[in-house]
């Protein structure tokens, strides 16, 4: 086993494109981390400067405490899962999972023991004998993993394992991988776009936009504490609503104005964000969690009430998830644009306020 460690990492393509800029992660000895961003951000650019699979342009690429970028890739010992499984169709499970070893000139037997012992692991047993199409997509997703088990690498890669799945099995296979990693201990690198498989597989996860590195922390970190409103609006599903608000004192105390909605803050949100008493008279931008609005409104008290519009109800058995328009109408003022350096984010605050607040909310049927 071993740390992974990306030190200042650049990649520009000859077209000019840079994937990925001035990229700085660790990740620790048996490590489970997690990369994710949108389409197009550089995940797995950063993934194949890993596995030697794409040259590095500026920075090092450390694996323990070797300098790997002029290996190739079969002297880093490392293992990769891909999108596709890449299993070759002629061989059956047990030749794709030794295919590796065998070519390492791994005696026979030996091959043999690994092979089952993967096997064993990941529940093929009795599938050792068939070719990849006689398989279900869940069944060669655990050969493509078997694959990799039985190298004993230093570290996996994964890319997007779990994409050509259905959205039953994708769950499965998702819990499935976490335990192994656990089980396993092997330092992982795991690439997507899916931020709930981002928030529920990884120790940590590292989110990237536009090839630069926006936050790293464990899940729940980076869900509670978003370091800027890129990340705020990735992780969460709903996305978080965010508006432009106005901080302001209050004779009962603080509250943020967002048109004509106003949200009283308790004194702990000061305890938590000391820096927040710096933006009294300002305009922020104010991120509200789905979750945290409340539909009975005997619960509130008078100043923390709004009407809204429900424009739609999406009922998920479990919760229901409202979407709903307030009468206020924000206008977005320069300062706060210059203020804070995300088109995205701003884009969907121009969004919002062009066509009036439009909110998503989300509600537990079961406690109306
Ligand atoms: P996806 O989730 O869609 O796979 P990604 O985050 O993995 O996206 P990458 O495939 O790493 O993104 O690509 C990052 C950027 O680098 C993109 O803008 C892409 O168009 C660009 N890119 C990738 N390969 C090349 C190449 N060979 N030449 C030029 N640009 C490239």
């Amino acid at each position: 086993m071993a740390t992974v460690t990306f030190d200042g990492i650049w990649k520009r393509f000859p077209d000019g494109t840079e994937a990925v800029k001035e990229l700085n992660l660790n990740i620790d000895d048996g490590e489970f981390v997690i990369l994710v961003g949108p389409s197009g951000c550089g995940k797995s650019t950063a993934l194949r400067m890993v596995a030697g699979l794409e040259d590095i342009s500026e920075g090092k690429m450390l694996i323990g405490d070797q300098v790997v970028n002029h290996l190739t890739p079969k002297e880093r010992d490392i293992a990769m899962v891909f999108q596709s499984y890449a299993l070759y169709p002629h061989m059956s499970v047990a030749e794709n999972m030794g295919f590796a070893l065998k070519l390492a000139k791994i005696p026979k037997d030996e091959i043999e023991r690994r092979v089952n012992e993967a096997a064993d692991i990941l529940g093929l047993t009795e599938f050792l004998h068939r070719k990849p199409k006689a398989l279900s997509g869940g069944q060669r997703q655990r050969v493509a993993m078997g694959r990799a088990i039985v190298r004993n690498p230093m570290a996996f890669l994964m890319d997007e394992p779990l994409s050509n799945l259905d959205a039953k099995l994708r769950v499965q296979m998702r819990a499935e991988i976490a335990q192994l990693q656990q089980r396993l201990g092997v330092t992982t690198l795991y690439v997507t776009h899916d931020q709930v498989e981002a928030m529920t597989m990884g120790d940590r996860v590292a989110v990237l936009k536009l090839g630069e590195l926006q936050q790293v922390d464990a899940p729940q970190q980076l869900y509670d504490n978003p370091r800027n409103l890129f990340v705020a609006g990735f992780i969460g599903s709903p996305s978080m609503n965010i508006a432009e608000g106005h901080l302001e004192r209050g004779d009962d105390g603080p509250h943020v104005q967002v048109g004509s909605f106003n949200i009283r803050l308790p004194d702990a949100a000061f305890e938590r964000y000391p820096r927040l008493s710096e933006y009294f008279g300002h305009r922020l931008a104010v991120g509200m969690r789905p979750e945290h609005f409340i539909r009975e409104v005997d619960e509130l008290s008078e100043d923390m009430r709004f009407r809204a519009e429900v424009r739609l109800v999406e009922a998920l058995g479990s919760e229901m998830l409202m979407h709903f328009k307030t009468d206020s109408r924000p206008v977005i003022s320069e300062d706060i644009k210059s203020a804070l350096d995300d088109e995205d984010a701003f884009a969907e605050l121009e969004r919002t306020a062009s066509e009036g607040q439009d909110f998503t909310g989300r509600f537990d049927p079961s406690n109306p």
